[in-house]
């Protein structure tokens, strides 16, 4: 199995760095999960290619790029229809409000959506996805990605929570990290500190920490420093180009 990243701009999309999204293969199967602002524009394949989309959250820096696969897939002259969406609750009805679609829509035939929460799980080719409910100010899933043996989990965007048993004996966790300094000093306490995701990672299990979701403006050298104090074991920060074979 692959991670591939697309972009990995926290809360906001960046020059030459698209906020959240990423792939995910085996084999010829791959996962376009989260779609971000210029995710799409920025793909490393043609996104008529991907077989299935996951979407954790409803929060823009997370979809909004599924409107422009809408509009790629429905409106061009290569039409595609009935991809599988597996998104957590909110992300329908979110995207539904820009295209206002009726009961024919092309918007419901483009996309097979299905709303995935706490212990939902599917099969996309030779990849298992489960999902577990994170800790977010709106519905949004972590997921784990299983394919021959080994195991990628990515978390969404979360705060801290028991909802990390997810990760437990990941072989790579995809972790989110937007905040630097002291665990709970930050007002809005629905994301994790680098340290946290260090934390997380060591208390896990995990064998290798990549994380990502850094906004622009910080420092990811910063970052690192504080994940390695908690967690020894091998350690990244996601950028766009970045590949990692889990
Ligand atoms: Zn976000």
């Amino acid at each position: 199995m692959r991670l591939r990243i697309i972009g990995s701009a926290g809360s906001y999309p960046a020059s030459g760095t698209p906020a959240s999204g990423y792939l995910v293969d085996e084999d010829d199967t791959t996962v376009w999960v989260d779609c971000g602002p210029g995710t799409f524009i920025s793909m490393p394949i043609d996104p008529w290619a991907v077989d299935a989309i996951v979407v954790s959250h409803r929060h823009t820096d997370h979809c909004a790029d599924l409107l422009a696969a809408f509009h790629a897939f429905g409106y061009s002259d290569r039409l595609r229809t009935r991809v599988p969406v597996y998104a957590a609750a909110g992300v329908f009805d979110a995207l539904k409000g820009f295209v206002d679609p009726d009961d024919d829509h092309p918007f419901r035939s483009v996309f097979d959506f299905n709303e995935v929460g706490d212990g939902d799980a599917v099969t996309v080719g030779p990849i298992d996805l489960s999902f577990v409910l994170a800790h977010h100010s709106v519905p949004d899933v972590a997921t784990r990605f299983v394919s021959d043996g080994r195991t990628l989990v990515y978390t969404g965007d979360t705060g801290p929570g028991d909802w990390d048993r997810v990760a437990t004996d990941a072989d790579l966790f995809l972790c989110e990290a937007t905040y630097q300094g002291e665990p709970g000093t930050h007002a809005y306490p629905y994301h994790l500190t680098a340290k946290e995701a260090g934390e997380i990672a060591r208390r896990r299990g995990v064998a290798r920490l990549v994380m990502t979701h850094l906004p622009d403006h910080l420092d990811p050298a910063i970052s690192v420093a504080e994940a390695a104090a908690m967690f020894d074991g091998e350690l990244a920060v996601a950028e766009p180009g970045g590949s990692f074979l889990v």
